[in-house]
């Protein structure tokens, strides 16, 4: 039910709408500025309405927008997303680790609460509210099992947070909640089986079948980042030596980048800028980075076949610079395999946030955005017993 009013670029608008860490319920204003595609925000439109473009097609109540809140290691962000998964506004506040998982919970269930509250005096209530969390979650029974971030254990998320806001709430995996929102609404719509692959701070992942992520009978399928792709390599947090994520995620280019050139930490971006100035340690670092990922998408093609990667996180906004010699190495080193197409994401860091509130809207009947299923269409005669998710 992709309709022409959903452009899949207008989430790159909010994405400047995110305020300084701790900079509370102040982001708003700055998203209704920032471009044409955000005219739908608190400045423009009158409480409780409700543009005919969202509520064509739609079967819900009269409830204006889901919550959503992606919960970082530093921020956490909020939005009000729309039935065709446009974020409408955004705020920001601080996550601040240092206090201790039990007030991160806490400064997320005030935030959610404010925002429902906020959004019921607005005259546009809240209809359900959708939350990606960091670390391992049970997305079944809505608990954090665990986060390493925050040092959360066994939190039951969904019932706490029910009982709190009284709307239905959706508990997503951050990563996983990104991929749904790459497939439904970004570079992932049109999909039978993508890899959702952020290369950030470290690298996550979502195996997205027909716009579901598919994450195993042990919920832990995904995980990209640990991929031994250079055995006896770089230690990894994980335990194993080699991973994918020593080299290839955004954080790692960067960290090599600063340990072997003897500078000071300044990101994986500055690092692509240098190749243009024939930097040879920036060189160096960044065509490991880009030979490993192509091995690790070698061994993901061979595993998975699909016909797409959406690679997003920090390293993806270098663009070209990473995309073309990684299609080029990718398609160098492979043999029989059906190489799929490599594209960046579309919705930046807002998936996460825009993911949650598309799986919120999921708990409203008869009113999502459902990425229509393709592989269907592609594999006709096969059941593929594998492919359904949990
Ligand atoms: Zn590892």
């Amino acid at each position: 039910m992709s309709g022409p009013e959903q452009p899949a670029a207008a989430p790159r608008h909010a994405r400047a709408a995110d305020a300084p860490a701790g900079d509370v319920l102040a982001a708003s204003q700055e998203s209704a500025s920032q471009e044409s595609a955000s005219q739908e925000s608190a400045g423009h439109v009158p409480a409780g309405h409700v543009p005919a473009a969202h509520a064509a097609g739609s079967q819900a109540s009269g409830a204006g927008h889901a919550l959503a809140l992606d919960v970082g290691g530093t921020g956490i962000k909020a939005g009000l997303v729309t039935r065709d998964g446009r974020l409408i506004r955004t705020w920001r506040r601080a996550t601040r680790i240092e206090r201790g998982p039990q007030a991160v919970i806490d400064t997320i269930a005030d935030f959610a609460a404010e925002l429902v509250d906020e959004a019921a005096a607005e005259g546009t209530p809240v209809a359900a509210a959708g939350f990606a969390l960091p670390g391992i979650i049970n997305e079944r029974t809505g608990v954090g099992v665990f986060s390493a971030t925050v040092g959360w254990r066994d939190v039951p998320f969904r019932d706490l947070l029910g009982a709190r806001l009284a709307v239905p709430v959706a508990i997503g995996h951050d990563v996983r909640a990104g991929g749904v929102a790459e497939a439904r609404i970004g570079a992932g719509r049109g999909s039978a089986r993508f890899v959702f692959l952020p290369l950030g701070t470290s690298i996550g992942g979502a195996i997205m079948i027909d716009g579901v992520p598919n994450l195993g009978p042990h919920g832990m399928g995904g995980e990209f980042g640990h991929i031994v792709v250079r055995p006896g390599g770089l230690p990894c947090g994980c335990g194993l030596h080699g991973c994918l994520a020593q080299y290839s995620s955004a954080g790692a280019v960067a960290a090599r980048y600063a340990a072997a050139a003897g500078t000071a930490n300044t990101g994986a971006l500055d690092v692509a800028a240098r190749l243009a100035t024939g930097d040879p340690v920036a060189r160096r670092i960044w065509d490991e980075a880009v030979d490993v990922l192509a091995d690790a998408l070698l061994t993901t093609a061979a595993l998975l076949d699909p016909d797409r990667v959406v690679i997003g996180g920090g390293l993806a906004e270098a663009g070209d610079t990473l995309m073309r010699p990684l299609a080029e190495a990718l398609a160098a080193k492979a043999t029989y395999h059906a190489l799929p197409e490599l594209v960046t994401a579309e919705l930046g860091d807002l998936a996460g946030c825009l993911g949650a509130g598309l799986l919120a809207w999921d708990l409203v009947p008869g009113s999502s955005v459902s990425a229509a299923p393709v592989s269907a269409d592609l594999v006709p005669a096969d059941p593929r017993p594998g492919d359904s998710a949990p």
